[in-house]
């Protein structure tokens, strides 16, 4: 009787300490321990919910599709703050959930819907990451897509391959006026290298591993993704100029590259250039950023997923969207023509949506270990990644699938007074002249000198 009466009393008290100890972590909590910040839609709509417990934030979406969307919006939060502030990213993350209870993003639910039914209808082998960024074309961040492989793989830097092309290659070279639609190089190699096993072979290596030998037109390479006149171009331009362009438009980080060129040749550097092996990589966000300047009519915007920041109800930061010329608009004109010949006839062809006038580039890098596709329609872009797949780059059908059914607002690209239809010699790349039998229309700035084909008899 005794006996059973003290371990009453004990279980008593420890269930009594149990008790205490509950309470006193709840009313810490509520009492300042924990906060946390709403994040909603572009419609108002709650999709997620961010928390600090004094030590870390976690993120919580009210439909787990959003999860990836949710961390990117307080990514990108806390990367205001590190830049308005001038803070470190600790800083930033305590600064953030101490002066704001609301991010408003720029999600757009359809547009999820619709790059999630992209992937969906493609069925890409198990195993395989998919990553889908969606911007308008001023830079919203609309909507981001992940198979959930991996937290942040919007955000992840890797390869960019031939879709990095139109951007650090050829609108710079477009934008130079030394170069036009139907400027010519010869489809050959441009160096040896020696491979691992200690032969030397040539390069850059063509995705169908052959060299024409002929000369080729900048349309014709582009639309068909020949490396050997994307690397020619860039030494014709200037790697530097290049360098230039990528660091300072686009804030790409090329440190390594420049690091690289000082006191050596620049060929050691021309395959991360024009070939999409940037050292530090770029991401799926990042790519459907760059390709907005193509599209609008020439100007970049960092694409965001916050639109405004709010404590109480009350605005304390609000996105400002500011937009980059990065070339003119007869290059955006001329560019956004190229890329529309890509997937009317080239490597992108499974990107085609009937009645759109659809750009964009595919990428791949070797083994087809990052395969790639950046478009982009009068409204949006759009970029799609994904891993290794023994089946081959299916990001063109992602698109496709994607935006097949979408009713676009715009239908139109901005136009440019100063661009002129012309017919060129396919021969020669200039002018048609009187005994040219084969031509084809190209588009040109006015005021250009172009020289008439002279070469045909
Ligand atoms: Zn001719």
């Amino acid at each position: 009787m005794e006996n059973s009466k003290k371990k009453l009393i004990i279980v008593f008290s420890i269930i009594a300490v149990f008790v205490v100890a509950l309470v006193g972590a709840l009313v810490a909590f509520s009492f300042g321990g924990e906060q946390n910040i709403a994040i909603k839609a572009n419609d108002g709509e709650e999709i997620g919910t961010a928390s600090w417990n004094g030590f870390s934030t976690a993120v919580t979406a009210t439909d787990e599709k959003y999860t990836e969307y949710v961390m990117v919006a307080v990514n990108h939060a806390i990367e205001i703050f590190v830049n308005e502030n001038d803070l470190s990213e600790a800083q930033a993350e305590k600064h953030l959930f101490k002066n704001v209870t609301e991010i408003k993003t720029n999600l757009d639910k359809a547009t999820f819907d619709e790059i999630a039914q992209g992937y969906e209808k493609q069925k890409l082998e198990s195993g395989t990451n998919c990553y889908i960024a969606t911007t308008d074309l001023h830079g919203k961040l609309t909507a981001v897509f992940s198979n959930g492989a991996e937290a942040l793989g919007s955000m992840s830097k890797t390869y960019a391959g031939s879709t990095i092309k139109p951007i650090s290659v050829y609108a710079p070279a477009i934008e130079s006026g030394e170069f036009n639609w139907s400027s010519t190089f010869v489809d050959s190699p441009v160096t040896k290298i020696r491979e691992d096993n200690g032969e030397m072979s040539d390069w850059p290596v063509n995705s169908n591993g052959q060299y024409t030998e002929k000369e080729m037109l900048l349309t014709d390479a582009l639309a068909n993704s020949t490396n050997t006149v994307a690397v020619k171009l860039l030494q014709a331009l200037g790697v530097q100029n290049a360098i230039d362009v990528l660091e300072n438009d686009y804030g790409i980080n090329v440190d390594y590259e420049k690091t690289k060129i000082e006191g050596t040749d620049e060929t050691e550097v021309l395959g991360n250039i024009a070939l999409g092996y940037l050292y530090n990589g770029v991401s799926a966000i990042d790519m459907a950023g760059y390709y907005q300047p193509f599209a609008n009519g020439g100007t970049y915007c960092k694409p965001t997923a916050v639109d405004e920041l709010l404590k109480n109800g009350k605005s304390v930061y609000k996105s400002q969207y500011e937009e980059k010329r990065v070339f003119s608009l007869e290059t955006s004109v001329i560019m956004n023509e190229m890329l529309q010949l890509v997937v009317k006839y080239g490597t992108g062809e499974e990107a085609r949506i009937k009645g759109v006038d659809v750009g964009g580039k595919t990428g791949t890098t070797s083994g087809n270990a990052d395969n790639w596709f950046a478009g982009f329609t009068p409204d949006f872009t759009c970029a799609v990644y994904h891993s290794f797949s023994s089946e081959g780059n299916q990001c063109p059908e992602i698109f496709k699938n994607a935006f097949e059914n979408s009713e676009l607002k715009n239908k139109e690209y901005p136009e440019s007074n100063k661009i002129v239809r012309e017919f060129y010699c396919e021969k020669s790349g200039l002018l048609r002249g009187n005994n040219c039998v084969f031509s084809s229309r190209g588009y040109y700035t006015v005021g250009q000198q172009l020289a008439r084909c002279d070469k045909c008899q």
